[in-house]
C-alpha cells in the first residue's frame, strides 16, 4: 500500500451518490417530469448534473432545496468498499475530505463523515475542509468526480470517478486515471484485499 501521502477525497458522487434520493425528492415536489429527456440522457451518458432541471417543480420550490436538508445523508450509505479502502489508507496516509458546501449543506456532510470516519473529526488521521477551489489545497493524490477539478489540481496522481453526469469541461485524460468504483481505487493504491 502507498504510505506517507496526503490524499484529497471528494464527497458527492465520489464516496456517496445522493442522486436517487434527489430524483425521489424532485418527484414529490413537482407537477411533472420530462422522462423522455432523462432516459435519453441516461443512454447517452449526458445526465444533467442538476436533476431538478428534468422536473416542473411546484411554485416556490428551488431544486437545490434538496441539499438544504440537514438530515440529507442520514439514510444514505457510502458506495461499496469506500469505507474500507479509505479507512485502510488512513492507517498510513493523511486523508483530507475536501468538499464545497454552503453552510446548510455543511452540517449533513459533517455528520456522514463523523458516522463513517470518526478519526477525521477527532483529527487523528485527517481533516474535513470545505473549499470550492480545491487546487489551493495541496496533496499527493486527488480523488474527485468532476473533470474541471481534476484538471486543475496539481497532484501527481489524480483519480477521476466516472459518472453519467454532464461536465463543465473535458477531462485531460493524459494526467488522470479513470475508475468506476472503490475496488479499483483500492487496487490502484495497493490496499490489501483488492
Ligand atoms: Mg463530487
Amino acid at each position: 500500500m502507498i504510505t506517507n501521502k496526503t490524499i484529497i477525497i471528494d464527497i458527492d458522487n465520489t464516496i456517496l451518490c445522493p442522486m436517487d434520493k434527489w430524483i425521489a425528492w424532485s418527484a414529490e415536489n413537482s407537477n411533472s417530469c420530462d422522462e423522455r429527456r432523462y432516459l435519453k440522457d441516461c443512454v447517452t451518458g449526458n445526465v444533467d448534473y442538476n436533476f431538478s432541471n428534468y422536473f416542473d417543480l411546484h411554485e416556490g420550490v428551488d431544486g437545490l432545496d434538496f441539499f438544504r436538508q440537514e438530515d440529507l445523508y442520514d439514510d444514505i450509505e457510502l458506495l461499496p468498499n469506500a469505507k474500507h479502502v479509505i479507512t485502510s489508507l488512513s492507517e498510513e496516509n493523511t486523508i483530507l475530505f475536501v468538499s464545497f458546501s454552503k453552510s446548510w449543506h455543511l452540517k449533513s456532510k459533517f455528520s456522514i463523515i463523523k458516522r463513517n470516519f470518526p478519526w477525521v473529526i477527532e483529527g487523528e488521521r485527517g481533516a474535513f475542509i470545505s473549499c470550492k477551489h480545491k487546487h489551493h489545497v495541496p496533496s499527493d493524490i486527488f480523488i474527485d468526480d468532476r473533470a474541471l477539478l481534476c484538471n486543475k489540481h496539481p497532484a501527481k496522481l489524480k483519480i477521476c470517478m466516472n459518472t453519467p453526469f454532464t461536465q463543465e469541461e473535458k477531462l485531460d485524460e493524459n494526467n488522470v486515471t479513470r475508475v468506476d468504483n472503490w475496488s479499483e481505487i483500492g487496487k490502484l493504491l495497493g490496499v490489501e484485499g483488492y
